[in-house]
């Protein structure tokens, strides 16, 4: 099996080394990761600039390329220039802190791993959570034996799951749970300040927490201790409000886009 290791850690992040070590054995494993830390890139990519690439030695045990762009790029061009043959399987991780509920969406780890799924692999983001030990060699163990029952079950080119670890203790996590994305609200704070031109600053703290994620969403269970695996997919229609949508007078608006042609046709 192909497989392509990325992160927005960077690709010296210690998540991304210990997960290399745990899946280097399941198959051809090439690595393609950001120069420099990408947290919250989010799926963008460059336009209108040049990718540099450099080949680096990773904690002295393996290569991989490092690319100065985010973490959507590193895959694209992965796909697109770097790898002599498509990637079967894209792994994006280990990060360091749980992408759940919204901040699925500020994610360059799982923006990575969609990406994969759009360029047809299957796919998989891992996430540790942040609080605990951050342990990546034993939530790596746990991400490989995700992995090993995904790859078993029905996990099908195109496919993307987020994998989330729980803070780690003592006694390990309490299972496994399939989980919905959470969509609750995030509180958060900036600090301010003005400088010496009177221009003011603001700086989003490190600080946040989810107003009230439902009980059976990916945010409570990871809180909860649980490993929480979603699937996700890159379709972001609202299927419910498509007919609703539909309903409105469209007729009308059309009128009014047609009105300066009908008018210029009478003259
Ligand atoms: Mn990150």
């Amino acid at each position: 099996m192909r497989i392509l290791l990325t992160n927005d850690d960077g690709i010296l992040a210690p998540g991304l080394v210990a997960l290399h070590a745990a899946v280097a054995d399941l198959g051809e494993v090439s690595v393609v990761a950001p120069a420099s830390p990408q947290s919250a890139a989010g799926h963008g990519i460059t336009v209108g600039g040049e990718l540099a690439v450099e080949r680096v030695s990773i904690d002295g045990k393996f290569w991989g390329l490092s690319v100065e762009g985010r973490p959507a790029d590193c895959v694209k061009l992965a796909f697109r220039a770097l790898l002599p043959k498509m990637p079967e399987l894209v792994l994006s991780g280990i990060n360091a802190g749980a992408n759940t509920g919204i901040n699925v969406l500020y994610s360059g780890t799982v923006a990575a791993a969609a990406e994969g799924a759009m360029l047809g692999a299957k796919a998989v983001a891992f996430s540790l959570s942040t609080g605990g030990d951050l342990d990546f060699t034993r939530a790596a163990r746990y991400c490989r034996a995700v992995l090993e029952i995904l790859l078993e079950g029905n996990l099908e080119s195109g496919h993307l799951v987020n994998v989330n670890v729980p803070r780690l203790k003592e006694g390990g996590p309490a299972g496994i749970c399939i989980a919905r994305q959470s969509v609750a609200a995030v509180d958060e704070k900036y600090t301010g300040r003005r400088d010496a031109e009177g221009r003011d600053h603001y700086q989003l703290t490190d600080w946040y927490g989810f107003l009230n994620p439902t009980a059976e969403s990916d945010v409570a269970a990871v809180e909860r201790g649980y490993i929480t695996l979603t699937p996700l997919h890159v379709d972001l229609t609202d299927s419910s409000r498509l007919e609703s949508l539909s309903q409105l007078p469209w007729k009308r608006a059309m009128e009014k886009i047609e009105a300066p042609r009908r008018r210029r046709g009478k003259r």
